[in-house]
């Protein structure tokens, strides 16, 4: 046996392989990106992305901004202004705390922020090359945040390999826009890919205008208000009627506690709420808000947070699928009334 074989890796080679967890592709930068302009506080978000977001991804937000002392720190491993300690892990009410993906996209791509903390008088400009500050600048900016991500894997061609064409990651982007949209109806989102934009929500508050933006207007006439509770879970949001089904899953949209989570289980409660009412190997369109008491559910899963695990996830199973189907329920009149032209 030959001694010495371990060694600790050094601080980049760490640093890279972080990163590679956090950022798999564009999309998964935009979702960061996005999740920081939330937990800012904002009230309106743009997104623009050039080629898929490989050539450029680039968000704004009119959030709360960081303050001017803090900037470069935003960019250092596990650094957060969200968590203190072991105890706020169990009552994260953020969609970030980890403070890794700053850092992580700043190691994958060359990254340029312009931010203005308010009661500021004026903003920070930093840019970034190799996860590390290149250039700083004091510059007039609106309050908030905009974060410039370029070039994406230009440093790791074996990444860049793997990813899909510019068009499937242009794709990836705007779902997950939609699904955020519709996760948050108080916000407006402003997405354009390639300058042209793709979509626009009003960020008033209701719902059914941002699943119209979604969706269009026709769908969104014709979903049913999903409005109930079941122990401790309320389910709320809005459910297509039988007759309007698709051939996958990606017209429903799950949101626990605001944030958008894809789960098998759940994603089959919602099309299980219909029984016989769809036809076999189609599924509804739904977005469904559900929330739960902190101690129902564990956000500290996944470093991508695709998942989240519930202490019982057959009880939020059953909640969605009993509300669902009182909606359902409640307008089958209506369904059931022959179709006058
Ligand atoms: P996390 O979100 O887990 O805290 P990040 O690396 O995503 O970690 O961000 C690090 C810190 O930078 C955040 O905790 C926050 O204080 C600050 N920050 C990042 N993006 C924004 C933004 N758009 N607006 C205001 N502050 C931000
Ligand atoms: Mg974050």
């Amino acid at each position: 046996m030959t001694a010495g074989a371990i060694r600790v890796l050094p601080p980049e080679v760490a640093a890279r392989i972080a990163a590679g967890e956090v950022v798999e592709r564009p999309v998964s930068v935009v979702r960061e990106l996005l999740d920081n302009a939330i937990d800012a506080g904002a009230t309106r978000i743009q997104l623009a992305f050039d080629e898929g977001g490989i050539a450029r991804i680039e968000v704004s937000d009119d959030g709360r901004g960081i303050p001017p002392g803090d900037v470069e720190l935003a960019f250092e491993r596990h650094a957060t202004s969200k968590i203190a300690s072991v105890d706020d892990l169990h009552r994260v009410h953020t969609l970030g705390f980890r403070g890794e993906a700053l850092p992580s996209i700043a190691a994958a791509a060359d990254v340029e922020i312009l931010t203005r903390a308010r009661g500021e008088p004026v903003g920070v400009f930093l840019a970034l090359a190799e996860g590390r500050p290149v250039r700083r600048m004091a510059r007039p900016a609106p309050e908030g945040t905009t974060i410039t991500v370029r070039d994406l894997f230009a440093r790791v061609p074996a990444r860049r390999k793997f990813l899909g064409s510019p068009a499937a990651e242009a794709r990836a982007i705007t779902t997950l826009a939609a699904h955020y949209a519709l996760a948050y109806p108080g916000i407006a989102f402003h997405v354009l890919n390639g300058g042209r934009r793709v979509l626009s929500t009003p960020g008033d508050d209701d719902i059914r205008h941002a699943f119209a933006a979604v969706y269009g207007a026709d769908l969104a006439r014709q979903v049913l208000d999903v409005a109930a509770g079941e122990g401790p879970v309320t389910v709320a949001g809005l459910a297509g009627p039988p007759s309007l089904h698709r051939g996958n899953r990606g017209g429903i949209s799950i949101f626990v506690n605001g944030r958008w989570v894809q789960s098998r289980a759940l994603l089959f409660a919602v099309t299980e709420a219909y029984q016989s009412q769809l036809p076999v190997g189609r599924f509804p369109v739904a977005a469904l808000h559900l929330r739960l008491p902190d101690d129902e559910v564990d956000v500290n899963v996944h470093p991508a947070k695709a998942e989240v695990r519930f202490r019982d996830e057959r009880l939020v199973a059953r909640a969605i699928r009993l509300a669902v189907r009182a909606a359902l329920e409640a307008a089958a009149p209506v369904a059931w009334r022959p179709v006058i032209s």
